[in-house]
């Protein structure tokens, strides 16, 4: 059995375990990083594969990630990104405006509303500052659904300042600033506001590669395919990580990893439970496929693309994406049923298949969210003195995103940088 001894052991190689590595060992400390698969990254893996690979979904970057970009930049990834066209909509001063692809948001209503059964619209503040109107009722979109029986208000978005437009399945008073998914199927941008971004090239570019280069410099101890099975301690505190073949020693030690992960190694269920459920939330559908498109099509986000998938993209190598989510695995048979009416859903995006599709399901990817989970969540301090918690699940007041996961390792970082002084 190898030992090593080190000041801070972290489990997990997510994008916050990586951040709050690369943060704490630039500032001197000697940091260790176990991840349980063979490559860092976690829920921003890349699949190896042909062109570049297959993303564990498209990573929506949106300009409010503000952390992100900084790290971004700081690794030198910056330029990964690529910036979208507008391909929405917007009612200014009560006027449609259309961009130049999509839908507006007011002709998209219809579409959004059959999604799902939704009972009620809400408008973020930065939706407000798009349609130029200022406070409900004399907001127009709202107006539109509230006479048409609808359930219309506004929220208060700490995340969505920028853009904000919401279809939910449950009441106002029960939504949440946390609304990651659903929000995100009915991405709006406005030209002279915000633009959303998305990772142009492949996550492993983006993110991970750079990330682990960082991390080498910074002489952070990356060990891959060692998942922590058990955690050893005395009284109060941590001693050790035990992950197979290997025991890590520490001052500090993080879990950077899932919560009910930790509580399966751990054992430390008195942390802070109850941790929100897992198992409960959206699946994420990635499906790659090789496709002729003539020579004339813009490469990029088509944009809306019906019910089953909501984004169609142009892939490097002659491949189209769809992504699309389902809440049930009976939502998940019918994505896949579509797959023999592809070639037809397909021809008017001047796209002919060329080839079997290639799929990607990411189960429960994102979590419900709902108020009694976002209040069970932890903050980064435990009860035992040398153990924090860290990750897009912790109380970040964001919802589990990329820029939660390194809200939730600045957190972190901000605790044990003067723990370890
Ligand atoms: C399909 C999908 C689509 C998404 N889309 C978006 C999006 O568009 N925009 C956005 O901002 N966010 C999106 N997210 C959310 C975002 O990717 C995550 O919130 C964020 O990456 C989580 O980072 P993390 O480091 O907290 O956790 P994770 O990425 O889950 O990292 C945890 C790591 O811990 C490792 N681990 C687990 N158990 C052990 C163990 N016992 N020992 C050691 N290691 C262990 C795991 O292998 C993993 O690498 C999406 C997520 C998914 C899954």
């Amino acid at each position: 059995m190898k030992r090593i001894r080190v000041q801070v052991a972290i489990a997990g190689a997510g994008l916050a375990g990586m951040a709050l590595a690369l943060r704490l060992a630039r500032r001197g400390h000697r940091v260790a990083l176990l991840e349980r698969r063979s490559r860092p990254g976690g829920a921003v893996h890349t699949v190896p594969g042909p062109h570049g690979g297959m993303d564990n979904s498209v990573h929506l970057f949106l300009q409010a990630f503000t952390r992100c970009r900084a790290l971004l930049e700081e690794i030198g990834a910056l330029a990964e990104l690529r910036t979208l066209e507008a391909w929405a909509c917007v009612a200014l001063n009560q006027r449609l405006i259309r961009l130049p692809m999509g839908k507006g948001v007011l002709a998209s209503l219809p579409d959004l509303l059959r999604l799902g059964p939704p009972r009620a619209l809400g408008l973020g503040r930065g939706m407000l500052r798009v349609l130029g109107t200022g406070e409900p009722p004399r907001c127009t979109a709202v107006m539109w659904l509230q006479g048409r029986g609808m359930v219309a208000s506004t929220f208060e978005a700490r995340f969505w300042q920028e853009w904000s437009l919401g279809v939910f399945n449950t009441p106002l008073d029960q939504v949440d600033a946390g609304l990651f998914s659903r929000t995100a199927r009915t991405l709006i941008s406005q030209p002279r506001l915000q633009r959303p971004l998305v990772a142009a090239s492949t996550l492993e570019r983006l993110w991970i590669l750079p990330l682990e280069r960082a991390l080498d410099r910074a002489g952070v101890q990356l060990v891959t395919a060692s998942p922590v099975v058990e955690a050893r301690r005395s009284p109060g505190r941590l001693t050790a990580f035990q992950a197979t073949e290997l025991q890590v020693e520490a001052e500090h030690f993080v879990w950077a990893a899932p919560p009910h992960e930790m509580h399966r190694v751990t054992g430390l269920a008195e942390l802070a439970p109850p941790f929100p459920p897992h198992g409960e939330g959206l699946h994420i559908v990635n499906l790659r496929l090789p496709v002729e498109q003539r020579p004339a099509s813009t490469p990029g986000l088509r944009g809306w693309f019906g019910e089953a998938f909501q984004w169609l993209f142009d892939a490097p190598g002659g491949e189209a994406v769809l992504v699309g989510s389902a809440w049930t695995d009976a939502h998940l048979a019918e994505r896949h049923r579509m797959e023999a009416r592809l070639p037809k859903l397909l021809a008017p995006h001047g796209m002919k298949v060329a080839g079997s599709a290639r799929w990607l399901v990411q189960r429960h990817a994102t979590p419900l969210q709902s108020p009694a989970h976002e209040a069970a969540r932890p903050g980064v301090h435990t009860a035992l003195e040398n153990m924090w918690l860290c990750g897009a699940w912790v109380d970040t007041g964001l919802p589990a995103s990329m820029e939660g996961a390194l809200a939730g390792a600045e957190a972190c970082f901000a605790a044990l940088d003067s723990a370890l002084e």
